[in-house]
């Protein structure tokens, strides 16, 4: 059986063309802290990395840093930002659909003595403005609101919200590993923007924090002085070449991965409309990331369906975190003012350039047997 993978939020099928740029690195020998031909070939080929990073982001080379992750990335986006500051203000304000990378950082962020808020998301997972504004005063340090929405696939509208951030003092980080490789982003006016390869068909354990020149920072990871003394540690030379190759692949291809995407997943969102009209829709426009559906099935939880469908060949997911074998419900959708139980019915399917529109409408017929056979047996 073919399976169908519908879970490219969670992470993207690695690029051939980009394993082939990486393979050299596997073995190459050099440290890139090394002054010999092998350490200074393995800076050459990091540096080209950045380049293309600072290009793509349109920020300075010198502001690029990589990291092991977009989770590592928002760590350090919160943690060294609190401790570089020479500030007194002490609130920090966090969307309330942020990733766990960024909620989870907050009790660390208390004990340094700061206060974090959440600021309050719309029923779509969206920041508002004027929930912002009513938020932000001479006390507050900085704000933290991520580009898309990781489960509903929805954007905010970043420029103002950074506006608004700095008219009122405070810095602004982005969580964009929803979108680096996927929409153009730029730094533009951003004080810290993290993302992460693997979602955009780069290798997994890679990311990069860009940090406006002068913005504060301090080192959390601590040792040798790599990546410009923010982020110690030997570089993963490998897969910070597969990083840069896939952004500059992602770069070159996004609007014709974008039709692709959006073609497949509408075959799957008209053939589920007509074949299971009890299907909930959480976004009544097609959210702006065009490989996004959310949905949710009354009467059914996530993981029976879930279960179900893997089966059935298809991968899917609930967006919501997998603890010790049980779905949680997602903390997006009980910020979005869901119930406990709609939020644990919450169901996400992503789908990636590689998918095609037989696969969409597969995968509604699969959705739609799976979800009548559960339904008859209650
Ligand atoms: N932020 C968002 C919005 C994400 O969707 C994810 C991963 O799903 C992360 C951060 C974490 O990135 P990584 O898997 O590279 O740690």
């Amino acid at each position: 059986m073919k399976r169908i993978y519908l879970d490219h939020a969670a992470t993207t099928p690695l690029d051939p063309r980009v394993l082939e740029a990486m393979q050299p690195w596997l073995s190459a020998v050099g440290n890139p802290s090394s002054g010999h031909q092998e350490g200074r070939r393995a800076k050459e080929a990091i540096d080209i990395a950045r380049e293309i990073v600072a290009e793509s982001l349109d920020c300075l080379f010198g502001e690029v840093c990589f990291v092991s992750s977009g989770t590592e990335a928002a760590n350090l986006a919160l943690l060294g930002s609190a401790l570089g500051t020479t500030s007194s203000r002490r609130k920090i304000l966090f969307g309330a659909s942020e990733h766990h990378c960024v909620l989870h950082v907050a009790p660390l962020l208390e004990r340094l003595g700061f206060e974090v808020v959440e600021i309050p998301c719309d029923r779509e997972a969206r920041i508002s403005a004027e929930s912002l504004a009513v938020l932000l005063d001479d006390e507050t340090l900085s704000v933290a609101v991520m580009h898309a929405n990781n489960e509903l696939g929805t954007l905010n509208d970043i420029s103002s919200l950074v506006r608004l951030a700095h008219q009122a003092g405070a810095a602004f980080f982005c969580d964009a590993v929803q979108t680096v490789g996927q929409l153009p982003v730029t730094m533009s006016g951003m004080d810290y923007l993290s993302f992460s390869a693997h979602k955009f068909n780069g290798p997994k354990g890679i990311g990069a924090l860009c940090v406006q020149a002068g913005a504060p920072m301090e080192a959390v990871i601590r040792g040798g002085g790599q990546e410009r003394e923010v982020r110690a540690g030997t570089e993963n030379v490998a897969g910070i070449v597969g990083l840069g190759e896939a952004l500059r692949i992602a770069g070159l291809e996004m609007r014709e991965r974008q039709t692709r995407k959006a073609i497949a997943r509408a075959a799957f969102v008209d053939k589920l409309k007509t074949d299971l009209p009890e299907a909930r829709f959480s976004t009544p426009e097609l959210p702006e990331l065009k490989g996004h559906v959310h949905l949710r099935i009354p009467g059914i939880r996530a993981e029976n369906i879930l279960i179900a469908l893997d089966r059935a060949g298809i991968s899917a997911s609930s967006g919501a975190a997998c603890s010790s074998g049980s779905i949680e419900p997602s903390h997006v959708l009980l910020a979005c003012g869901y119930s406990q139980s709609e939020a644990e019915g919450g169901l996400r399917f992503t789908f990636g350039h590689e998918n095609t529109p037989a696969e969409g409408v597969l995968a509604a017929e699969s959705l739609t047997r799976e979800a009548r056979r559960i339904l008859s047996r209650q």
